[in-house]
């Protein structure tokens, strides 16, 4: 379903991204780093065919399986709250197109991204092999993390959780940050980051309203 025609860049598409990047700039993202990135990722390629119209508007769209990939404002708004620095090892909790985790590799961290719905993950790993980065996709319920590789300097999930999973608080590093939308309704959530302190005290805080599709798994929504 995902078009890999669209490789080659036109200037048309190279243009509306920068606008793009004006827009999330105007909305209030100011790191440069974040801005910088999505400036960087074609995010055509992460789109269904024929929607080329839509690719570069501030927009969620659906990918098939009931699934969207986030508005380019919640990536950014996000990834901002991670805190990153080069090198990080970061754990992506619901890969779906594969666009956050492309975003999370140009700024130059490693990049961990796990997915419930095998036909999505199949769809993101061809694409972002496309863009000759290291990100490593695994299938499975992210709800538990991905213990094999903890802990990790940061961990986005980017779906709604009714509450925060303990298995990913615990696969953070002190110092680690952990960015979560979390609702008591599947499709209404609130932004938050929760920080292991170096000496192991979590921090939370909360950063306004968002809407996400579900978390689902052991730890998230039931099925
Ligand atoms: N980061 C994605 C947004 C995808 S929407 C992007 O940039 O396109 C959220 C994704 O989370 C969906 O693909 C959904 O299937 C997935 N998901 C839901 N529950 C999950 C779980 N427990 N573990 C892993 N992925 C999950």
């Amino acid at each position: 379903m995902f078009t890999t025609a669209e490789i080659t860049e036109t200037p048309v598409m190279a243009g509306k991204r920068n606008q793009l990047v004006n827009e999330l700039r105007q909305k209030g993202i100011v790191s440069e780093q974040v801005l910088q990135a999505i400036g960087k990722v074609p995010r055509q390629l992460f789109f269904p065919m024929d929607f080329e119209q839509f690719v570069y508007r501030d927009a969620p769209f659906p990918i098939g399986h009931g699934q969207t990939i986030s508005q380019p404002y919640t990536v950014a708004f996000q990834t901002a709250l991670l805190q990153l620095k080069t090198g990080d090892k970061v754990l992506e909790i619901g890969t779906g197109s594969g666009y956050q985790a492309a975003v999370l590799s140009a700024i130059g961290v490693q990049v961990y991204t796990v997915e419930t719905v095998l036909p999505l993950l199949k769809d993101a790993i061809k694409v972002l092999k496309i863009l000759d980065n290291d990100i490593k996709c695994f299938h499975g319920d992210g709800t538990m993390g991905l213990p094999a590789f903890a802990p990790y300097d940061a961990i986005v999930v980017t779906a709604g959780a009714p509450e925060v999973p303990a298995s990913l608080v615990n696969q953070l590093k002190p110092g680690g940050r952990l960015v979560i939308p979390v609702g008591d309704k599947p499709d209404s959530q609130i932004m938050f980051r929760i920080s292991k302190t170096p000496d192991g005290k979590i921090i939370n805080e909360s950063f306004g309203p968002f809407r996400f599709v579900p978390l689902k798994g052991k730890e998230g929504w039931s099925k």
